[in-house]
């Protein structure tokens, strides 16, 4: 069975070009990751599916990103790491429990 993006993934060396997972170390992180192609900008706001607008993206990056708008790759990294951000502090503050973080810390998605 023939890998599907096979050359996307092998120039981004399977790494989630967001948060740096790598899922080509063993099958648990690659199975766990999920990688997937990314449309930098995304096919609903007229991205094509250009080799220049397609990345390689974890499940979780992917999530977050969703269908935010951008136009490069460090402007999708920059959103990305800043939904990342907001839900450590959510984690930290309602899964890990916290008493220092603040309060109301609300999911970010
Ligand atoms: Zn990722």
């Amino acid at each position: 069975m023939e890998y599907p993006y096979k050359s996307i993934f092998e120039r981004y060396s399977f790494t989630c070009q967001y948060c740096g997972w790598r899922g080509d170390q063993n099958f648990t992180d690659w199975y766990i990751a999920s990688l997937c192609i990314d449309h930098i900008k995304p096919r609903s706001k007229g991205g094509t599916d250009d080799d220049t607008n397609l990345v390689v993206s974890c499940h979780a990056c992917n999530q977050y990103k969703g269908s935010h708008e951008c136009e490069s790759l460090e402007e999708a990294k920059e959103f990305v790491s800043r939904k990342r951000a907001e839900t450590q502090t959510w984690f930290e503050k309602h899964v890990l429990k916290k008493e220092e973080l603040s309060k109301n810390v609300k999911m970010p998605c």
